[in-house]
């Protein structure tokens, strides 16, 4: 993962607090989603794994400590928790429930893009970074490169930022069909979001994976979307 390339992911009832942090951060250049709610949130974190979550601990419904337990359940997704209160301090401190850091409302939004980036630049290199592997194809997030395994040695891929972001994306899901609206939200950038727009890219990824040698290892699916395959990559 580049960090000025990743997607945050802020969940926020209030929307004028939620759009104020979504713009800071969108001029440092990362990629944005926001949910009103816990339930909305979780369906996002795991529908698009973003890079990071800024989690508001009074939500309606369930609240920030809940969707935190959910979010350290499923993994070690990045969590800068936002509280309005002293006494969620306290209870934050005293629980140590495994955010990663933490602001308090009222809060400057530069100080927020800043943690932000501290966060992402130290939690770089956990395990949703390492290396991944599909067929003959070897994918390393930190380092923004993916080699083809061939008789006569590693073949780098040479990729964009935007179909390097789909094809980690999807190599997390071996098998599994991602549409393409999914794809468009967690790896196209702001602005070219359409489902045209991931088609071409599609396009160019499996073309320069077959250059490579890996033909057939992504799958298009009719009307659907995409899927790797694991078993053509071999
Ligand atoms: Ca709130």
């Amino acid at each position: 993962m580049v960090i000025n390339n990743a997607l945050i992911l802020i969940i926020e009832d209030e929307p004028e607090i939620a759009e104020i942090i979504g713009t800071y951060l969108s001029r440092e250049g990362f990629r944005v989603i926001t949910a009103g709610d816990g339930t909305v949130g979780l369906a996002h974190h795991l529908r698009l794994r973003p890079d990071l979550v800024i989690l508001d601990i009074k939500l309606p419904g369930r609240d920030g400590y809940e969707v935190l337990a959910a979010i350290r359940r499923r993994g070690d997704t990045p969590v800068i928790m936002v509280t309005a209160l002293a006494e969620d301090l306290d209870k934050l401190q005293a629980l140590r429930i495994g955010a990663d850091d933490y602001v308090v409302k009222p809060f400057n939004p530069l100080e927020i893009a800043a943690r932000a980036k501290a966060v992402l630049r130290r939690t770089l290199g956990r395990g949703s970074e390492k290396m991944l592997r599909v067929g003959s194809l070897t994918i390393d997030p930190q380092a923004y490169r993916a080699e083809v395994e061939s008789a006569a040695g590693p073949v780098m891929v040479d990729l964009t930022r935007t179909e390097f972001r789909i094809l980690s994306h999807m190599a997390a899901g071996i098998g599994r069909v991602f549409e393409r609206s999914e794809l468009v939200d967690a790896c196209l950038p702001e602005g070219e979001a359409l489902n045209r727009t991931v088609d071409s890219h599609v396009s160019n990824l499996r073309r320069k994976l077959a250059a490579a040698g890996a033909d057939g290892l992504l799958v298009g699916v009719r009307g659907v979307g995409y899927r790797l395959d694991n078993i053509h990559g071999q």
